[in-house]
Formats: C-alpha cells, structure tokens, sequence
C-alpha cells in the first residue's frame, strides 16, 4: 500500500521575510555613514532591512517623502492621522496625493472626542489623538520614516537620520540633513504636490485649532500651538 505524502504549501513571500534588528552600535555606524549619502539610498536600506513591515508617516504638508519613497518601492504603505482637527487643504491635499500616486494609503480615523481638549490640555490632545493613533498606525510594523528635517526648529536639530524609539521600532528620518531649499528646489524640480496653505502663509501646518499664519521672516513653526510652550506634538519623541 502506498502512502502520499502531502505537499507543504508554499509560504508566501511577505511571511518570509525576517525584518533586521540592529543594536546601538550598527545604528551608530550606520548613523555615519547615512550622513554623506542620498536620501535614496538611505530608503533603499530602509526597505531592504524591513520590507512589508515599513512604513511611511506623512504629515501632508508635502508629499516630499513619499515622492522619493514610492521611487524605490511603489507599494510602501504610507499612513496618514486624520485627527478630526484638520484643515479642508490638508484632507483635499490627502486625497490629491492619493490619487497622484496611486497610494497605499492607510488612513488612520480618531474616534468622537472632547471637542475642547485642545484648547484646555494641548499635551494630552497630542497624546491621545497623534501619539496613540501612532501607536496604533505601527502595530506589527519594525521600522517607519518621517519627513523630519533638522533645521525645521531647534527641537529638532540633532535628529539622528536613524535611531530606535520609544516603542523599539527603527525610525528613519531620510530628509533630515536637507534644508528648506533643499525641499522646495526638489518638490518644484519633480512636479511633487503639497499642501496649497504653505502658499498662504502658513509655512508649518498641523490641526487647524493649533495652527496660524506666520509674518515673513519669522520663525517657520512659530505657528504652531503660537502663545503656548508648546513645541512639538510628540510623534518625534515617541
Ligand atoms: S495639534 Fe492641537 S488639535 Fe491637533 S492633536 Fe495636538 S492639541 Fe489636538
């Protein structure tokens, strides 16, 4: 009597891949030597080291990052925080960009809150609808990149273009050595959409109750939560 041994299924590819894990010392390394090189090659590495399990996380100021991500892979998934705050140019500059790059778009929706915690505890605003939205964004992820740029605010100016956060997730900041002329000579020179308000004086654009127009010359993020000693939302700190 014969027997048949079953064939095993082949398992598909995205199950295969084992993301890459570095200790401090190789993102030290690597620290270094992503100074000198192209915000390609740097993505390259990104998508090479962690493959299905990256991400983007885009603010739709600018489809920057995305431009240049989609480049090397077209399938990247880029996860936007709709916070319920936004301003109408942002969601329209969502889906513009969307459509511009057939995008693998997750869109991650807040849940009905307390309309007026922004006004009486910005912190715990950020936190609960950016930071937690975050968190749920990069469930199951091991690496993802920000559009972050150094010299965006003094907050900001040591940014290493890669490093480990609060979660132990690699975060990659691609543009991070790249200035503001850097940015606009790019997204002028590739046709690369963004958001119409940073033509109507609002150089940094977060939610609409937190955000205001900025006097040429002034400081870009002064904007941002203006009258408060708030700086930052959080998402670069987690
Ligand atoms: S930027 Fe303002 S509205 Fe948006 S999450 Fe933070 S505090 Fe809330």
């Amino acid at each position: 009597m014969s027997t048949t041994i079953p064939l095993r299924a082949e398992t598909p590819v995205a199950d295969r891949f084992e993301p890459a894990d570095f200790d401090d010392a190789e993102l030290a390394d690597l620290n270094v030597e992503f100074e000198r090189l192209p915000a390609s090659k740097i993505i390259q590495w990104a998508v090479d080291s962690f493959g299905p399990y990256l991400c983007v996380a885009a603010s739709m100021q600018d489809a920057l990052l995305i431009d240049l991500a989609v480049k090397i892979e077209p399938g990247i998934e880029v996860v936007f925080i709709d916070t319920g705050y936004h301003f109408p140019e942002t969601m329209e500059t969502v889906e513009r960009v969307r459509r511009h790059y057939g995008l693998n778009l997750r869109i991650l929706t807040v849940a009905p809150h307390n309309e007026e915690l922004w006004k009486v505890d910005p912190a715990n605003c950020c936190s609960a609808v950016k930071v937690g939205q975050l968190d749920r964004a990069l469930a199951g992820k091991a690496g993802w990149m920000s559009g972050l740029r150094r010299e965006e605010a003094a907050t900001r100016a040591n940014a290493p273009i890669v490093a480990r956060d609060l979660r132990g997730l690699i975060k990659v900041n691609p543009i991070a050595t790249w200035t503001h002329d850097d940015a606009q000579s790019y997204i002028h020179e590739h046709g690369v959409p963004y958001n119409p308000l940073l033509d109507q004086g609002y150089p940094s654009i977060g939610c609409m109750p937190c955000t205001s127009k900025v006097a040429p010359g002034e400081d870009p993020r002064s904007g941002r939560w203006a009258g408060r000693d708030k700086t930052e939302c959080g998402l670069h700190e987690a």
